[in-house]
């Protein structure tokens, strides 16, 4: 792996170098404290130290809301929306979005291939970056260190008010061609980022922990503050579910058919025929939704399906804090354990 030293005043100069090969989408500061990736039109626009974007990446390859047909009785026809492959470069992407990009891929690719993401997926370049963990990030608890580099094409690691730039495949070289501003390091430092937010166990353990939680009382305590808004699903990374519905014209003659993401927060998300609701209380949605990050799809790929991002802690309205739910089921878990067999797990 080949690195160098990129000087802080010259990454605008990186920025426009990239400009002239695609177009460039990275954080810009959207309020106070709100982050946003958006193409880059001025580089001085970009915010590379920021904490989160409110909305990953999966915006641009699962949009919130997009039209999948349309289709006429007069004409007789469907006609289905052409998404055309984009070469698009994203920049100052943290360890923990893409690690979640390539959990997208997994549920979106294997199995039943969902085209429209993969056309708009398959020619992305992702450029990393180092954080500063805050108060919310917990991605070393799920096994993503800072430095995590799957997934990227080139990585800028945050060494004092500089970068070490570490090409990581022919795509991040290619990047480079032409762009003057490097120089070779011959020793890297290596170092461990801290995290003050943390889950009690490591994560192979928290699967186990699950067979023992389903009942437990801390979902009916996480119930009595959460008011169902959903914001922890649409702000998930990793969350993918999304609605299908036909929108008819008037006349009855044509109409449209949409996606929009959906989520399991949300009352009507469980409802079938009839008005039955599978999950009508918070406590079941929130269960599931937490089942779903650490038991449901960790026992078929081994990994948390949460990326320790603190999106849905740092934004729900309640304050609620998932790694408090974790940490506090493990607590559950123990006491369990400790009434068996009085011994501490
Ligand atoms: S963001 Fe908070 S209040 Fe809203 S559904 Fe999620 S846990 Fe409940
Ligand atoms: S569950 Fe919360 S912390 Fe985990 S990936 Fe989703 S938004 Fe991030």
């Amino acid at each position: 792996m080949e690195c160098y030293h990129l000087a802080q005043k010259a990454v605008p100069d990186l920025l426009e170098h990239l400009k002239k090969i695609a177009p460039v989408y990275a954080p810009h500061q959207k309020g106070e404290k709100s982050y946003s990736f958006e193409r880059v039109t001025h580089a001085s626009e970009v915010v590379l130290d920021y904490n989160r974007t409110m909305l990953s990446l999966k915006k641009f390859f699962l949009p919130p809301t997009e039209r999948l047909l349309q289709y006429s009785i007069q004409k007789q026809n469907v006609v289905e929306e052409e998404i055309k492959p984009e070469k698009r470069i994203f920049f100052g992407v943290h360890s923990y979005d893409m690690q979640a990009v390539l959990r997208l891929d997994h549920n979106m690719i294997e199995g039943h291939p969902e085209p429209n993401y993969i056309l708009r997926r398959q020619d992305a370049i992702f450029i990393g970056i180092s954080f500063e963990p805050d108060d919310y990030h917990f991605s070393r608890s799920v096994g993503i260190r800072v430095e995590e580099m799957e997934g990227f094409d080139l990585f800028l690691n945050k060494v004092d008010t500089n970068y070490y730039l570490f090409i990581l495949n022919k795509e991040g070289s290619d990047l480079l061609k032409g762009f003057q501003k490097l120089k070779a390091v011959k020793d890297i430092v290596r170092f461990e980022r801290n995290f003050k937010n943390k889950l009690k166990y490591h994560y192979n353990r928290i699967p186990e922990v699950f067979q023992h939680v389903y009942h437990s009382e801390v979902w009916q305590k996480v119930a009595e503050r959460c008011v169902g808004c959903g914001t922890c699903n649409l702000m998930c990374p990793t969350c993918y579910c999304f609605d299908v519905m036909d929108d008819v014209a008037l006349d009855v003659k044509s109409g449209e058919r949409r996606r929009q993401w959906d989520g399991c927060m949300l009352t009507p998300f469980a409802e079938v025929a009839g008005g039955e609701n599978f999950r009508d209380k918070y406590e079941q949605r929130t269960r599931h939704r937490v089942y779903r990050k650490f038991k449901y799809i960790t026992d078929q790929e081994g990994v948390p399906w949460c990326v320790g991002c603190g999106r849905c802690t740092a934004f729900c309205p309640a304050g609620i804090s998932l790694t408090d739910i974790v940490n506090n089921l493990i607590q559950d878990y123990e006491n369990q354990q400790y009434a068996k067999t009085g011994v501490v797990a």
